[in-house]
């Protein structure tokens, strides 16, 4: 029975261009929204733009245009960059769309009337001469740790100041002492909530990677704590609670409630009930982020939906990935040597930074990005392997049809196994072993050619010959299928010569002569 499927792909921050960190991140969620939409599921893919919060009011400051004016330059350069990729959500939008400012509104009003967002007054770093309360890294400070020049959030040398520290910070703005005053805020009240989420992570957890498991321990061990979800700004969402009309939304709590008011509306747009996707037992929810990512997906998302009393669905799958570097290099801001999406979908296909990113990415552990390793991927596995398979069954010397024969037992035995075995590693979220196995058949594919000589059957038994042919493009039939979610515009070209289309998932027969015509090579070698 088919299942509705939510796929939530982490939403970038609108402050500086999406790299090839967030590509890693986010790829995932495409390679599985394409499959669960190839095996029938009603899928749901959504993820947009993480729009408000300080760090953009900052870069607008220095660049002196509006906070709006900065979300809206890297809105568009987000979606430039997914469409570039090849993403397929069925919504992408923003935090500053007006419905889910709306809806954000009326959930957050829905959690304070239950009693899970509560009113307290702390201390807090005011600066006299700017008239405000700061923010962690609006705070400048000398680190403790390695004597350098550092913002309030932490330092590069990895310290985080502490409480005591911060009493010494100085305004960023004005570069005035900061005094302590008393500040009121409203504070979702997580220690009230984590029985919920303890029993959610038991339940849950053994579907998650491994890292979300651990990162999530580490957090519910600890104990939770009330977390502030108004603040002192002047851009993000309204507060829907009197008193609070000079304060605004924490980022996280606003962006984090986006995938479920993105799929709200998408649900709208299309006739849909989103219930049908976020309760019940028919569902099937991943979030798919990054390391950094975790804990709002799968201790911060759960307790917002115990606070709402709605008996909403958490997530069921967290696919969260490790970090990538560069040339053996960590990516950082100030070394510059981030590759931003757009720069490498400029030079290379689509199709080949998928492959790359789905089978070397780091899935598991931290992985290593390099040109050179990117380019010895891409002829080592698709030209010479895939590419090879394909251009010598298809462009076979006056080979002009390739008509229906026998099928070769074996063939078919392996066919089927490749299906079967690739569905379990993505139940797995093993997706680098998914597309090994996608691969085994590949080469499968190339030792049956080698052992049958077709070349040779040409010449001394057309009969033999015809059926061998038959069975490569059995083979490479079902090669694009399995492979679609993974390159679906090259797989696209694979689907024309065959003259296939719509595929589910599962055996591609071919029960009629094909007439091949204007094949051209669909891998080309990178020098
Ligand atoms: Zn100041
Ligand atoms: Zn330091």
């Amino acid at each position: 029975m088919s299942k509705n499927v939510i796929i939530g792909g982490a939403w970038p921050y609108a402050n500086s261009s999406v790299h090839i960190g967030h590509l890693v991140a986010l790829l995932p969620a495409d390679f599985l929204a394409r499959y669960h939409r190839k095996i029938g599921d009603n899928v749901i893919y959504v993820s947009g733009t993480d729009c408000h919060g300080t760090p953009i009011t900052l870069k607008a400051k220095k660049e002196k245009k509006s906070p709006k004016e900065i979300s809206d330059y890297y809105h568009e350069e987000f979606v430039k960059a997914f469409n570039a990729m090849d993403f397929s959500y069925d919504l992408y939008t923003q935090t500053e769309d007006e419905y889910h400012k709306q809806k954000v509104q009326q959930l957050f009003r829905k959690m304070y009337d239950n009693g899970y967002i509560i009113e307290k007054e702390e201390p807090q770093p005011y600066c006299d001469n700017c008239g405000k309360f700061l923010a962690d890294r609006e705070l400048i400070l000398t680190c403790p740790s390695c004597g350098k020049e550092t913002k309030g959030e932490g330092c590069d040398c990895g310290y985080i100041p502490t409480p005591e520290d911060l009493k010494n910070a100085k305004c960023q703005e004005c570069g005035k002492q900061v005094i302590e005053k008393n500040n009121k805020n409203l504070y979702i009240a997580l220690p009230k909530l984590q029985p919920f989420v303890e029993k959610y992570y038991n339940e849950n957890k053994n579907a998650w990677r491994k890292n979300g498991q651990n990162e999530t321990l580490k957090y519910l061990k600890q104990g939770l704590i009330d977390r502030a979800v108004t603040r002192d700004l002047e851009w993000g969402i309204d507060i829907p609670v009197e008193g609070y009309e000079n304060k605004k939304m924490y980022v996280w709590i606003d962006a984090v409630l986006g995938y479920l008011t993105a799929s709200m509306k998408y649900c709208e747009e299309h006739g849909l009930n989103w219930e049908d996707y976020w309760k019940g037992d028919n569902s099937l929810i991943y979030m798919v982020h990054g390391k950094d990512n975790i804990i709002f997906h799968s201790i911060i998302l759960p307790a917002l939906y115990f606070a709402l009393e709605d008996n909403m669905r958490s997530p069921d799958k967290i696919v969260s990935c490790e970090y990538l570097n560069i040339n053996d290099e960590k990516m950082s801001k100030s070394k510059g040597n981030g590759i931003t999406i757009l720069d490498l979908t400029s030079e290379f296909a689509t199709d080949s930074i998928r492959y790359y990113f789905i089978n070397n990415g780091p899935e598991n552990k931290d992985s290593n990005f390099s040109i050179e390793d990117f380019k010895r991927v891409h002829n080592a596995d698709l030209v010479n392997k895939f590419g090879n398979f394909i251009n010598r069954t298809l462009k076979f010397k006056g080979l002009e049809k390739i008509e229906v024969a026998e099928k070769d037992e074996e063939v078919v035995e392996k066919i089927e196994e490749t299906y079967k075995k690739v569905s379990e590693h993505i139940d797995k979220l093993e997706f680098k072993k998914a597309i090994e196995t996608m691969m085994e058949l590949v080469e499968y594919g190339n030792k049956y050619y080698d052992e049958m000589k077709p070349w040779v059957l040409y010449k001394e038994n057309q009969e033999k010959f015809k059926k061998v042919i038959y069975n490569c493009a059995l083979i490479i039939a079902n090669l694009a299928n399995v492979f679609e979610p993974v390159m679906p515009g090259t797989i696209q070209k694979l689907k024309n010569y065959l003259k296939i289309d719509n595929l589910g998932w599962g055996f591609v027969d071919l029960n009629r002569d094909i007439v091949l015509e204007n094949i051209e090579p669909v891998f080309e070698k990178i020098q």
